[in-house]
């Protein structure tokens, strides 16, 4: 026996293993990508190639090792050899950027949907949330309401202790509301000092205990910058969404922001029903 087709048939099995390996790699890729077709399709087509190459590489190698035992292994061999090796580095390294780059997608889409200040997902994100809470309770029969909330005088917080101050209470606003929500709730932050609410399963007259008991929640969590002559409150409007569709949750957001004024009108620090 030539040595030389023993450390050929090694090499060559080391290859097949990395090809395997790079396989394994571009099958979960593949796998991973549920909502993209074209990258699901290209992940599991690398994996078949990879898979390919490597029973190429074990069956050539088995060849040189069994078959040709005994024959001078070229230098040309080992070049090609080399050079094969690149194939499913390559592939890996493919696989490795591609990764970095889902990352960086999630994170994007993740910060566009969200608000830096609080962490509490914006306008945008609270829409999509918002959408899906309502769809689930319209599925199941249930009701749902708008809940518009906004922070008493928060100009004069900014004006009298400054903007970080006024920042401060913001954060303290949307841990006190996180924690205050139900799991099925939706909130956000849709303006400078205004929050939205989606309550799935109840009607406003329903809502309208469990929003002052928020209010309340939140002014005992989160101290004004000039207590104890001063505490913060907040006011809110409560409205029916009377259907699942996108247009009756737009004017339930309406009606509760024009309850949210008459709640203004009427003092603040209270809770108002549309109509
Ligand atoms: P009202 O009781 O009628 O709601 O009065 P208000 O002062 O709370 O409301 P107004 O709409 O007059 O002022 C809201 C202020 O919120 C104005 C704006 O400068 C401030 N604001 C908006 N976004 C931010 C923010 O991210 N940080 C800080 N500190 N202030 C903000
Ligand atoms: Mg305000
Ligand atoms: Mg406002």
């Amino acid at each position: 026996m030539n040595l030389d087709n023993e450390f050929f048939l090694g090499a060559r099995v080391l290859l097949a293993g990395l090809c395997f390996y790079a396989a394994l790699i571009g099958w979960r890729m593949g796998m991973g990508y549920t909502s993209h077709p074209d990258r699901r399709f290209r992940g599991i087509a690398g994996a078949a190639l990879m898979v390919l190459v490597g029973l190429l590489h074990l069956s050539s190698g088995l060849d040189a090792g069994i078959r040709k035992a005994g024959l001078r292994v070229e230098m040309i061999n080992w070049v090609w050899l080399a050079v094969d090796f690149l194939v499913p580095l390559f592939f890996l390294r493919m696989a490795h950027t591609f990764g970095a780059r889902d990352r960086l997608e999630a994170e994007l889409a993740e910060a566009a949907e969200h608000d830096p200040l609080t962490g509490l997902p914006n306008r945008m994100g609270f829409a999509r949330l918002a959408e899906a809470a309502l769809s689930r309770a319209a599925r199941q029969g249930r009701p749902s309401c708008a809940v518009m909330l906004d922070i008493d005088h928060f100009k004069a917080v900014n004006d009298g202790w400054g903007h970080g101050a006024g920042d401060l209470l913001l954060k303290g606003v949307a841990t006190a509301a996180k924690g205050a929500i139900r799991r099925e709730d939706a909130l956000g932050r849709v303006g400078g000092e205004e929050f939205a609410m989606l309550l799935p399963d109840l009607t406003p007259e329903e809502a309208l205990p469990l929003v002052n008991r928020m209010r309340e929640a939140i002014t005992e969590a989160v101290p004004h910058p000039g207590a104890p002559e001063r505490m913060l409150t907040l006011s809110a409007g409560i409205a029916a969404i009377e259907s699942s569709d996108a247009l009756a949750l737009e004017r339930g957001f309406q009606a509760a922001d024009q309850a949210l004024y008459a709640a203004k009108e009427g003092g603040r620090n209270q809770a108002r029903i549309a109509g």
